[in-house]
């Protein structure tokens, strides 16, 4: 019987019981688990994990458990900086992209208005999700802890937050988003890029108010919807600025 002993850091406590929250608690381990086995069976997602030491040393996922071991999970994006010991991961993600499931809707838009390709369709199924994930190098977005135990996911983020302004917020400082910002360059429906359009071939379709007010356009190559920087467009730059200036 293999019995070790476990503490995880920071964020990963909100996955497990009260009673089990920032402190080592021993427990027994089923035949031949690995790292990852366990800290799933614990009830945390091996995606919200960067840094696993047993004994006091950096370990993969694959690791077999001993005996006696004393495992330390941490997760990722810790603002300690423990670049020289990661080993869970052989490769980080250098482009940001990102699949939302159902329940994140608002958040998708947001993550679109501030320029992060960010697939999203409320018909999605979880398996879809998995397999876009592990097809097109994305992070998926979820507030369901199964999901993110799929094993085909390498890369996903359980969204504490429950409201879309802070939930983005939330990505912004978990995953340093302000630096690769690109505001208004994804169309909000459909996130196809947006390019600009002279507003003389486009005139013709738009309100008067607006044509009267504005000058500058953009439309998406998709589905052909014109933005311009109208109020919901300045609301949206509303939200965005102090994301970037805390950043
Ligand atoms: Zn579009």
């Amino acid at each position: 019987m293999v019995t070790a002993t476990f503490r995880f850091y920071e964020e990963l406590n909100d996955f497990l019981p009260a009673e089990r929250r920032r402190l080592a608690f021993t427990c027994v381990c089923a035949r031949a688990a690995t790292c990852k086995h366990m800290i799933e069976a614990l009830g945390v997602p091996h995606t919200e994990v960067e840094l696993v030491l047993v004994n006091g040393e950096s370990v993969g996922f694959e690791r077999l458990l001993a005996d006696g071991d004393r495992v330390a999970v941490y997760p990722k994006f810790e603002t300690l900086d423990i670049s020289p010991l990661l080993k869970v991961r052989e490769q980080p993600l250098r482009v940001l992209r990102f699949v939302a499931d159902a329940h994140l809707g608002a958040l998708a838009h947001l993550l679109r208005m501030a320029g992060f390709d960010t697939l999203y369709d409320n018909q999605f199924r979880d398996e879809q999700i998995a397999a876009l994930a592990a097809a097109e190098g994305r992070i998926v977005l979820t507030r369901d802890r199964e999901l993110l135990k799929r094993r085909i996911i390498s890369h996903g983020c359980y969204v504490h937050a429950l409201k879309p302004a802070q939930q983005l917020r939330e990505l912004f400082e978990r995953l340093d988003l302000a630096r690769s910002v690109l505001p208004f360059s994804l169309c909000l429906h459909c996130n196809a890029p947006l390019h600009s359009v002279d507003k003389a071939q486009i005139v013709e379709q738009l309100p008067p108010a607006v044509r009267e007010h504005y000058q500058h356009f953009l439309t998406c190559e998709h589905c052909h919807r014109l933005f311009w920087e109208g109020s919901h467009w300045r609301s949206m730059q509303a939200l965005l600025e102090p994301l970037l200036n805390e950043a």
